[in-house]
């Protein structure tokens, strides 16, 4: 389920967001400490409202709560969200006197408990487990029951994400309602993986602008795009980007689209990884397929049983398959580039200029080369273009010497220049893409955000054919989820 905090300063504000918040939301939280002096009258006036089911919660600052609240402001939201038969009331174990205080009326109504308990420092796993078991033993025996349990901690790094989804499986095989999952940007995973390992539910937020801690999602994205509700209790395939950054890219949007069109049951995530001897020692072993990104292309290799000749040759992986247990690399990148180049142009014969030496420039000249055209590769560090003309083929040009001889047929930018926020950079002016040119060049950008980089406008303004890197991202990312899953794509 997915559960959307309203964080509204007024009653009025919150009315809005609870409105808004229909059409992602299976359930609302009322955060009263985010609202200016909230008392049970305004409270009472949203429940009557409310079109879905809704959590109350007024947090002490100490416990990541909006403002300051007394002991008795809050006794008085709890006592009036249990007077006006709130679904539920989430209550910190940090706050033993209001749980003690509340206990009675709770046993007497309706409404249910959710105690929780934040830490906001790290995910250390002593410190969970106990946390967990303290609880367990206080509020999910006997009677007076508690509804869940709500664990949440900082992921500090990647790694972290295994002690929640430990957790989880852990509270599963007791039969105890649990909601848990990471906060920060290395947690960001696990909020929306964590309804397939057991969580009741999972926080999404109305909007990037309106969200309440660290790392969360929005809550459409929760429920259209990683589908959380289908996924619950059903372990899908899990695969995902390793990358760090890992914000820029879009493969969330293609893959997850993709399972959905071929109805399997399967999730993909973006892994924000500091450190990927972490990664896959603690989460490898739960995943069927990866995504590689900058910086870990080269380094994955070492964690893979092999690698297929073309990534062997470029001497990058950019696709991982988990296959009877083993783990196999492959390169999606030089196949997607050419798809992407021989849509405007056949590569055979023609004379390409390769600017850039890093891990696309490998993968792209490695396609042009095994596609028969004559691969010329520049770069703003000479010795690693040499290098790269040593490894894989083709002739390198110290940057004075490109204009040297005849007009390029194919010219592309494989660095990063012009890649967001630096949308202005592009690795030729005006000028000397004019001089590198003739009317029948095709431009090709590696870069694939923004769809259409300065290089790419610069080509246009002189007639040139453009070739966008969404292209060769879409057609990389298609290979990716064939070899994933045997399923082939159109265009
Ligand atoms: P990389 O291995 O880090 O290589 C970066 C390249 O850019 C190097 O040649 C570097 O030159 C050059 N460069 C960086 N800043 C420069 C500057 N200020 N002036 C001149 N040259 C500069 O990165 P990569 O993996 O090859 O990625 C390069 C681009 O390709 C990225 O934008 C990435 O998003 C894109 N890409 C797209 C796809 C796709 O599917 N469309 C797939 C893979 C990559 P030095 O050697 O001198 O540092």
């Amino acid at each position: 389920m997915i559960c959307v905090p309203i964080i509204g300063k007024t009653a009025a504000d919150a009315l809005h967001d609870m409105e808004k918040a229909d059409a992602a939301a299976d359930i609302i939280e009322l955060r009263l400490d985010s609202m200016k002096n909230p008392d049970s009258r305004k409270l009472a006036w949203l429940l009557e409202r409310k079109k879905k089911m809704a959590i109350v919660t007024a947090r002490k600052f100490s416990e990541g709560g909006f403002r300051k609240l007394s002991f008795q402001e809050r006794l008085e939201i709890y006592r009036g969200a249990i007077l006006h038969h709130a679904d539920f009331v989430d209550i910190e174990l940090s706050s033993p006197g209001l749980l003690e205080t509340l206990r009675p009326s709770l046993e007497q109504s309706q409404t249910k408990l959710i105690v929780s308990f934040h830490d906001f420092s790290g995910t250390g796993r002593e410190k969970l487990f106990s946390a967990y078991a303290a609880m367990k033993r206080q509020f999910m025996a006997g009677k007076k029951k508690a509804y869940a349990l709500k664990i949440i901690s900082y992921a500090r790094s990647i790694g972290d994400i295994s002690v929640i989804l430990e957790l989880l499986e852990r509270a599963k095989k007791e039969h105890v309602r649990i909601i848990a999952f990471c906060m920060g940007p290395f947690g960001e995973a696990s909020r929306a993986l964590c309804c397939s390992f057991g969580s009741w539910l999972t926080y999404g937020a109305l909007s990037i602008e309106k969200s309440t801690a660290p790392g969360q999602i929005e809550a459409k994205l929760l429920r259209d795009v990683y589908c959380v509700n289908q996924h619950r209790h059903t372990t899908p395939k899990i695969y995902g980007l390793v990358g760090n950054p890992v914000k820029q890219s879009k493969g969330y949007l293609l893959h997850n689209g993709l399972f959905r069109k071929h109805h399997l049951n399967a999730i993909y995530v973006n892994f924000l990884v500091d450190n990927l001897f972490e990664f896959m020692g603690k989460l490898g072993n739960k995943i069927s397929g990866l995504s590689v990104t900058i910086p870990y292309k080269e380094e994955i290799i070492s964690y893979l049983d092999g690698i297929d000749s073309h990534a062997k040759s470029i001497g990058a992986v950019n696709t991982v398959v988990r296959k009877d247990g083993k783990l196999r690399g492959y390169n999606t990148d030089w196949s997607g580039a050419i798809r992407a180049l021989e849509e405007s142009i056949s590569v055979r014969g023609k004379r390409a200029l390769i600017i850039g030496a890093g891990g696309a420039a490998r993968a792209v000249c490695y396609g042009i080369i095994r596609h028969g055209g004559h691969a010329y590769i520049t770069n703003r560090t000479f010795s690693k273009a040499r290098q790269l003309a040593a490894d894989i083929g083709g002739i390198p040009l110290p940057l004075m010497q490109i204009s040297a001889g005849k007009p390029y047929d194919i010219i592309i930018n494989c660095t990063s220049l012009g890649m967001f926020p630096k949308i202005k950079q592009s690795p030729l002016s005006l000028n000397s893409l004019r001089k590198l040119s003739n009317s029948g060049t095709v431009a090709f950008d590696t870069v694939y955000n923004p769809e259409y980089t300065t290089f790419l406008n610069h080509a246009r303004s002189l007639g040139l054919t453009a070739v966008s890197g969404v292209s060769m991202f879409r057609f990389q990312a298609y290979e990716q989820f064939f070899l994933w899953t045997r399923k082939n794509q159109g265009k």
